[in-house]
């Protein structure tokens, strides 16, 4: 891959959006450059202040549920147990980390609607 490739990688790295093969090509790259890595590093800083900059909007109180039922139907309840074979309550830590992180995509995504 080229450089510019890789800084175009960086920047979807950075909002998410990047594929698992096009983060570890990125991750391979960037371990022997020195200019892509810095790239990386930007993209992520600035999509770290874009996030802490904007005034946090809750989001529908049924967005949870929702994305608790789309995670279940996608990996199957299997996936949401303990080890024990209990269900948590909150869901497994999995399943807590992609609840708030989509809840942090919709707070961004409707404070930048608001911005416009
Ligand atoms: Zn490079």
């Amino acid at each position: 891959m080229t450089h510019d490739e890789i800084e175009a990688i960086a920047a979807l790295d950075a909002l998410g959006a990047a594929t698992p093969e096009e983060a570890r090509a990125m991750s391979a790259h960037v371990a022997s450059c020195d200019s892509c890595r810095r790239a990386r590093d930007e993209y992520a800083e600035a999509a770290t202040m874009l996030v802490t900059s904007l005034d946090p909007v809750p989001p529908p109180a049924t967005l949870r549920e929702r994305i608790r039922n789309a995670a279940v139907a996608a990996a199957g309840p299997a996936a949401f147990r303990r080890r024990d074979g209990g269900v948590p309550a909150g869901g497994t830590p999995a399943l807590r980390f992609l609840v708030i992180r989509s809840e942090l995509h919709v707070d961004c995504t409707q404070n930048h609607q608001r911005a416009r």
